[in-house]
């Protein structure tokens, strides 16, 4: 019998879908999707003071942006607590978990003890229960902690997807809370029941949690319940080499929905990072899905590239479809309070996409072409003084004069255009680059009748007379 992969990406919703976060759940996705299995949102909320509903939304509105559709939730912890209740009283019924009373001035008065002794600071074991041992009488208006019995011997191992196998010592750990004194339960004990509960067989995440998961492991043995496959994808560094934060550039994804990336190059380059099908660097994400496996992930850290992230959307941009492309663009535009109607959208817009787009990187760049073709244009100071000579100036004149009673089309414009070099006797430079100057500001453009006929000839007249 095959087994049915079920995958999961499970966020805390204490700030926006961080983009190490965003990587893992691609994973997770690409693999359940790639074995025809299923992929489960969870959203762990339980750490209260810091989970917010924005950060929800957040998240959702990323993994929506990212195109990482799931199969089953959003589901929330905090709607589990009876769930999670009910498999505490069991282990605590069984011996394998317990309620300690020592306070939190206690715990640290042992702490320092251990410190000072140069010992390792766990848990001293004071209310876990054995066979014999009289356990200190219960505290008067102590509200309990619960711990799991975690084994005092043997080791944890595993086999890790990504790392390759792991053991870990079980002397190295100690009996984790896995209820708070406010009855709800801690990140370690939530997850195990959920993967548990969600039959998740594949669990990628960062390797942050390589340290948390022999207590994982050990809860999920302690219930008798089958354990996933586990693989955790290393870090994503900055580009000094330190782990990527908020410090060190743009971290959540929505930062580069707002920065005018485009998400098939968001997926295809975070996909990218940290795993790799031979030296294939552009890829669809039907082409992801066939080739993701679970293999060849990175066991080492990537570097996030902004370099490379700009190139690889920068060939999403020249395939992509001029509409939509408009439409993106339209969004980044009301930004600077520049809003067209749909018509306008559909129409011009996407042909000033069309003609634009080969030479932008992000929606935000496009945008800033077609920002000249709505608003008003300031040349740049240089270039206008370097082109728009005294000289030239009688040109630009005859020009504007051609173009008021000329038909308002490419040839047209184009013909316009050489009888002026004809009469003028200039060279084709000459004459465009202050004409480019004028009218959208700089020198460097696409050719200059199919920019004269985007930006109309009101406009273009309008734009020439300001000499
Ligand atoms: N809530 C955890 C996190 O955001 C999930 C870790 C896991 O996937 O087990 O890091």
């Amino acid at each position: 019998m095959t087994q049915k992969i079920r995958t999961r990406i499970a966020p805390s919703p204490t700030g926006f879908l961080h983009l190490g976060t965003a990587r893992t759940a691609l994973y997770s996705w690409a693999y359940a999707r790639h074995f025809g299995g299923t992929f489960v949102l969870r959203i762990e909320d339980t750490d209260v003071a810091r989970s917010t509903q924005n950060s929800v939304d957040q998240i959702l509105e990323s993994m929506r942006w990212l195109g990482l559709d799931y199969d089953e939730g959003p589901i929330y912890q905090m709607q589990r607590l009876e769930r999670y209740k009910e498999v505490v009283d069991r282990l605590i019924a069984e011996g394998k978990a317990y309620y300690c009373y020592s306070t939190p001035e206690e715990l640290e008065a042992t702490r320092e003890a251990k410190r000072a002794k140069g010992e390792k600071t766990l848990y001293d074991g004071r209310w876990r229960p054995a066979p014999g041992k009289t356990l200190p009488p219960v505290p008067q208006g102590v509200q309990p902690v619960v711990r799991f019995c975690n084994p005092a011997d043997g080791e944890v191992s595993w086999n890790d997807l990504v790392k390759g196998p792991i053991t870990i010592s079980n002397r190295e750990i100690d009996d984790l809370i896995i209820v708070r004194t406010d009855g709800i339960p801690t990140y370690n004990f939530a997850v195990v029941v959920d993967d548990w509960d969600m039959q998740i067989t594949h669990v990628f995440r960062g390797d942050e949690h390589i340290n948390n998961t022999p207590w994982q492991i050990n809860i999920f043995n302690a219930l008798g319940a089958p354990l996933p496959l586990f693989g955790h994808c290393p870090v994503i560094l900055g580009d000094d080499g330190q782990k990527l934060s908020k410090r060190r550039g743009a971290v959540s994804v929505t930062a580069y929905e707002d920065g005018g990336y485009l998400p098939e190059a968001m997926l295809n380059y975070l996909a990218r990072l940290g795993w790799s099908h031979g030296d294939e660097e552009l890829f669809t994400r039907e082409q992801l899905v066939s080739w993701f496996d679970g293999t060849h992930l990175n066991k080492s850290p990537a570097q996030w590239d902004p370099v490379k992230l700009l190139w690889v959307n920068a060939q999403y941009m020249k395939q992509a479809d001029n509409q939509r492309l408009a439409v993106l663009v339209a969004q980044q535009l009301v930004k600077q309070n520049v809003v067209l109607d749909a018509a306008l959208v559909e129409g011009h817009l996407s042909k000033v996409c069309a003609l634009f787009k080969d030479r932008c990187d992000t929606t935000v760049a496009l945008a800033a072409w077609a920002a000249k073709f709505y608003g008003d244009v300031v040349p740049d100071a240089a270039e206008k003084a370097q082109h728009v000579t005294e000289a030239v100036k009688p040109a630009l004149q005859m020009l504007a004069d051609k173009l008021a009673t000329c038909v308002w089309d490419k040839a047209s414009i184009a013909a316009a255009i050489k009888e002026v070099l004809t009469a003028t006797g200039l060279k084709m430079p000459q004459l465009a680059m202050p004409v480019r100057v004028l009218v959208v500001g700089t020198a460097q453009t696409p050719s200059l009748d199919a920019v004269l006929e985007l930006c109309g000839k009101e406009k273009v007249i309008t734009r020439l007379a300001a000499t």
